[in-house]
């Protein structure tokens, strides 16, 4: 039984204070369900006063971004060795934004997720189609591509922790979300892809998330989905109240 992974990314937002405010109401009702894992992605400044704050809980931080290259003359950039130092457990790799507005590829998709293993981090690792994709009828061939090529070298136990985020870019921010049946049917795909690359052990161990427009109003339903196995949320993640609801529906 694959457990629930409910991530709320919180993008360029919240300063210190608002992430402490948020973080303490949110561990103050957590729910302690194995079956659920609730992560916060937060922006670099705030992870390691976050990573104290949830010590001993059943929250956990993830970093939005990272390089792949250990240490170096690399100015602005944030390493692996830095994160796993700060206590950090999950990495958000390849999201849409970082694709569409910092150049990030395939390539470096694949290199970040050797990083993250390589350091000890669960890489939660986005792909999805555009609106002109979809419309073009490249979903299937393109999600396959940017699975196969981030997870490219990786042995079978790595590919069962990564954790793959199926974001279509025209559901993210928009309020428009892929019909259950749809992000479905891509997310099962995915699983396939999965498969062909491994075994059929390691496909049914990977979790597979769906994002775009998740809110308390439409979780339950994704998540009753077959190949749905969490959610990765921007907007209703930056509530604490609205973030609570979406754990509880993965319990
Ligand atoms: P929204 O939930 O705001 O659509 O954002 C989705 C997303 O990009 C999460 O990574």
């Amino acid at each position: 039984m694959r457990k629930r992974v409910i991530a709320g990314n919180w993008k360029m937002n919240k300063t210190l204070t608002e992430a402490t405010q948020f973080v303490d109401e949110v561990v103050k009702s957590i729910p302690a369900d194995e079956k659920v894992e609730a992560i916060v992605c937060a922006p670099f400044p705030h992870l390691a006063t976050l990573v104290e704050k949830t010590k001993g809980t059943n929250l956990k931080i993830s970093a939005q971004n990272m390089h792949f290259e250990d240490n170096g003359a690399f100015t602005g950039e944030v390493s692996p060795v830095m994160l796993k130092d700060l206590g950090v457990s999950h990495v958000v790799i390849g999201h849409s934004e970082r694709r569409e507005y910092f150049a990030e590829t395939d390539e470096t998709v694949n290199k970040k997720t050797h990083a993250a293993f390589n350091h000890g981090l669960t890489p939660i690792v986005c792909v999805g189609e555009t609106l002109e994709q979809r419309e073009a009828n490249e979903t299937m061939s393109l999600v396959e591509t940017q699975v196969k090529k981030a997870l490219e070298g990786l042995t079978n136990d790595q590919v069962a922790q990564t954790i793959i985020a199926y974001e279509p870019v025209w559901a993210i921010g928009t309020g428009k979300t892929a019909s259950n049946e749809d992000a479905n049917e891509v997310c099962a795909h995915i699983r396939n892809v999965v498969k062909s690359l491994t075994d059929e052990a390691t496909a049914e161990a990977v979790v597979i998330q769906y994002g775009g427009s998740v809110k308390p109003s439409n979780v339950d339903e994704l998540l009753a989905q077959s190949d749905i196995d969490g959610a990765l949320v921007g907007g209703a993640s930056l509530e604490a109240d609205s973030f609570l609801q979406l754990v509880e529906a993965g319990t």
